[in-house]
């Protein structure tokens, strides 16, 4: 097929954010009768699942201090749930164990969870979250544990296989995907409009009329390219201003995989656990020399996962400490010669495995030494951002929080068509200069 001059709507990226919207843009125009799949190209650098989607843990969880977070993940669970087999998605839930200094907030997110209808159960206080985790799993021993969050829905999902049934279904509606083709640039009307009006390519020109970017990591290079803002004026909730606030800023997301046999990590009865997340002031001793690793607040998060080939998860992720102009993104993920998870975060993590559960101790030859982790670009308060920029720019933004928004995808087009979605609105970009801000959790992560 020939390279396309122009195509009504241009996607840039097919990870979750540019497939999810193109297929629901797709079938959205049919069902109104205003065109289909064949008015939509993708256009990918590299090809399908090459960005953050590709390399993501696939965790799907609601645990969010943000009300707004909350909705908006509830709303992409239905669409987790309802392609469960075809994004190869486990409803195993989610355990948000914590200590004291998260207390509060974690039932706050509970009694919220309760008022969406979102189910959770709660368990207070050191003996009974002891005895409740220690009936999931036998050889619980995690210290200093106030309080569980048990999520009964999300889950994990095996990342580059949902993202390939997603591109399948795309492509099933009509959706055109190029691999192989970078943006260089974008093309802007004259005069009073500031639209875009197509983006240049290592093959070409590519016209359009509604440009929509899922650019994940590489967000920074599209703002760049549409002469946006490199720092941005944020009103604070006392009302002070803070300028020169950068836009983006980069963490490195510390992942590996402990490669014992993923059964060997089910509950006592038998099951697939729900995916386990601790955050914990507890010290952490090492579980290779016995040396404490941090007296500071910790948290890390696995699953057996039989993709991965073991127990896969993570810990805290850690900033870039360089200005987001000068980030190398590529070549991205495990290829990075830069951003790869550490030593230390392989002794701290599986160290941190056998704190929670006694069955991890020992394990520590058989972490798997292979690359992995990869960056993620944030924006100033680490929220997602999902506007429209000159026009006819939707920028997708998430913030590295987007595998499990796959329902993000839906509300685009939607928004793309018109009708404004009530879930993204409080995801503008005006909300820095508003003072419109979400409001900030005690957890150790940037992105709860
Ligand atoms: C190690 C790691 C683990 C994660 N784990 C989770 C998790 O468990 N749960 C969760 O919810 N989120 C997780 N995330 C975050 C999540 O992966 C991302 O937020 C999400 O995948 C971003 O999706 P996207 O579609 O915006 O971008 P991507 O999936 O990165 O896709 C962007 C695409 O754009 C293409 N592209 C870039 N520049 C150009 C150009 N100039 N021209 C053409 N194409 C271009 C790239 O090739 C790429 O394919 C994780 C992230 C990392 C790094």
């Amino acid at each position: 097929m020939a390279f396309p001059q122009s195509a009504k709507y241009l996607v840039i990226g097919a990870g979750i954010h540019g497939l999810s919207t193109s297929l629901h843009l797709a079938k959205k125009l049919k069902a109104s009768g205003q065109g289909s799949g064949e008015d939509i190209v993708i256009l990918d650098k590299t090809g399908i699942a090459a960005g953050a989607s590709g390399i993501a843990c696939g965790v799907v969880r609601n645990n969010y201090f943000q009300p707004a977070m909350r909705e908006l993940m509830a709303h992409s669970v239905q669409h987790w749930e309802a392609n469960a087999d075809a994004f190869q998605y486990n409803p195993v839930g989610y355990l948000q164990i914590s200590s004291e200094s998260m207390h509060d907030d974690v039932a706050q997110i509970h009694r919220e969870q309760q008022a969406i209808g979102y189910e959770s159960d709660f368990i207070e206080g050191t003996a009974d979250c002891d005895a409740y985790m220690k009936n999931i799993f036998s050889d619980w021993r995690a210290q200093n544990i106030t309080s569980v969050l048990h999520e009964k829905k999300g889950g994990y999902a095996h990342n580059a296989a949902a993202i390939y049934a997603l591109a399948k279904m795309a492509e099933e509606e009509g959706v055109r995907i190029l691999s192989g083709v970078t943006v260089t640039g974008l093309k802007f009307a004259n005069g009073a409009s500031s639209a875009v009006t197509g983006v240049e390519t290592d093959k070409g020109t590519v016209a359009c009329e509604y440009l929509i970017v899922g650019a994940g990591p590489w967000v920074r290079d599209f703002w760049t390219m549409a002469e946006l803002p490199e720092t941005v004026t944020i009103k604070g909730q006392d009302g002070s201003q803070h300028d020169n606030i950068p836009m983006w800023k980069y963490w490195q997301l510390e992942e590996g995989v402990l490669r014992v046999d993923p059964e060997s990590f089910k509950t006592n009865d038998g099951k697939l656990p729900p995916v386990v997340h601790v955050d914990t002031d507890a010290p952490l001793i090492s579980d290779v020399d016995g040396s404490v690793i941090t007296e500071e607040m910790w948290g890390i998060y696995y699953k057996p996962d039989f993709n991965f080939g073991g127990i896969q998860g993570g810990a805290m992720p850690y900033k870039v400490d360089k200005p987001a102009s000068e980030v190398a993104i590529d070549p991205y993920g495990p290829s990075s010669p830069e951003f790869v998870s550490s030593q230390e975060f392989a002794h701290m993590w599986v160290s941190a495995l056998a704190h929670c559960n006694e069955r991890f101790s020992g394990t520590m030859p058989k972490y798997h030494k292979e690359p992995s982790g990869g960056v993620g670009c944030f924006t100033p308060d680490s929220f997602p951002v999902f506007d429209v920029f000159r026009e006819n720019c939707y920028i997708i933004a998430d913030s590295n929080h987007g595998y499990k928004m796959i329902g993000v995808g839906e509300l685009v087009a939607q928004e793309i068509l018109g009708e404004t979605s009530s879930l993204l609105q409080p995801f503008r970009f005006s909300r820095y200069a508003e003072g419109k801000l979400h409001p900030v959790s005690n957890s150790p992560y940037p992105w709860s």
